[in-house]
């Protein structure tokens, strides 16, 4: 699949560059994206590829977790940062090594929603920055965010994956396998205290359905195109770079559900497909550019709704549905599916979504 191939190459591309031919960029990108071979960067916690001229994608490899991707948009005399990681620290370490790529200030962060793995940067920037975001994306983060999903089981999460990294390196014979899940326990522990230093902080602009920014010759459309991953997502659109920034409304993978508003979900990725792009650049995943990778997650989310929309029915509770969904047949389109099953979080949240429609 075409798709899979660019995939690929820009995962390549972030740890060997000399494989990233010119050629298989130029064919895989089409005529948009000329500037072909362009090697990634790297930095001490993340990797900036080169997409268009002063469009980037950061992604982080493991030594710090950093939450999503970013892409970053360089204008003649700023930068925007789409998203900035999950901890204070995460956004320190992508300022410093953003250096790496331009010496201009960071004055715009977009929220493409309030997932803590997105906003929780927030709050190292100063007055000069203005931190956009849909107006839901204020009002979640001022209610009380931290006490509501995701954030109130991720701590819960990173301490289980934590006690398992323990059990493992007490039960491994193998020094060098040790030294290896000693490393990852050393992130995970890290990433437990950094989460202790968010200080929930609110976008300083709100918007609620456009917003178009003007810098030097960039225009950046800031577009709300309807409820989906959650009740305020933002799609960053470049309409001349031919770019899309999609956030968690559309990934590369199966996003995380725990919020959603499935149906509309559908009927605003059905919006995205209408704007004009060759590239998408994913809250977390990888790029890619067709568009039916769009239309095989629309089928994922109407499939999963109507499974457990007749598991609801029979009365099975939203654990058991959980563990009962099929939806192996999406697998060739999102790898991530080994076996039946589905994430609890998204389906107790369908379950919670049934029940607001019927009006219960
Ligand atoms: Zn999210």
């Amino acid at each position: 699949m075409k798709m899979k191939t660019w995939a690929l190459a820009v995962v390549l591309a972030v740890s060997i560059p000399a494989w990233f031919s010119p050629a298989a960029r130029a064919q895989s990108l089409g005529a948009g994206f000329s500037q072909v071979g362009t090697p990634a960067v790297s930095g001490k916690v993340y990797q900036f590829s080169k997409i268009a001229d002063g469009v980037y994608y950061a992604t982080s490899n493991g030594p710090m977790a950093t939450g999503g991707n970013h892409p970053i948009i360089v204008n003649e005399n700023d930068v925007m940062l789409v998203d900035d990681g999950t901890t204070p620290a995460a956004a320190r370490a992508l300022l410093e090594d953003l250096k790496l790529i331009t010496n201009k200030p960071v004055r715009w962060v977009v929220n493409t929603h309030f997932h803590y793995d997105h906003t929780d940067g927030n709050s190292i920037f100063g007055p000069e920055v203005q931190i956009i975001g849909h107006e839901y994306v204020r009002k979640a983060i001022l209610d009380d965010v931290l006490h509501h999903e995701p954030f109130k089981t991720s701590v819960g999460n990173i301490s289980i994956q934590a006690e398992a990294l323990k059990k493992q390196i007490a039960d491994e014979k193998d020094a060098g396998k040790r030294a290896t899940l000693e490393t990852q326990i050393a992130v995970v522990q890290a990433d437990l205290e950094e989460l202790k230093n968010i200080k929930p902080t609110p976008p300083t602009m709100t918007y609620s359905s456009k917003m178009t920014l003007y810098s030097g010759q960039r225009e950046i459309q800031i577009l709300f195109l309807g409820r989906g991953h959650t009740r305020g997502d933002t799609v960053v659109y470049l309409p001349k770079e031919r770019i899309v920034c999609t956030g968690d409304l559309m990934e590369s993978r199966l996003a995380y559900m725990g919020n959603g508003v499935f149906d509309e979900w559908v009927t605003t990725l059905d919006a995205l497909k209408e704007l004009d792009f060759d590239a998408v650049l994913p809250g977390h995943g990888v790029p890619f550019h067709e568009k039916s990778l769009i239309t095989a997650f629309q089928y994922y989310l109407k499939d999963l709704m109507s499974q457990v929309g007749v598991l609801r029915k029979q009365g099975l509770s939203a654990e058991q549905a959980a563990q009962k969904v099929d939806l192996t047949s999406h697998k060739a389109d999102f790898p991530q599916i080994q076996s039946p099953g589905a994430d609890l979080r998204g389906v107790r949240r369908m379950y919670e979504w049934m029940d607001e429609r019927a009006g219960r």
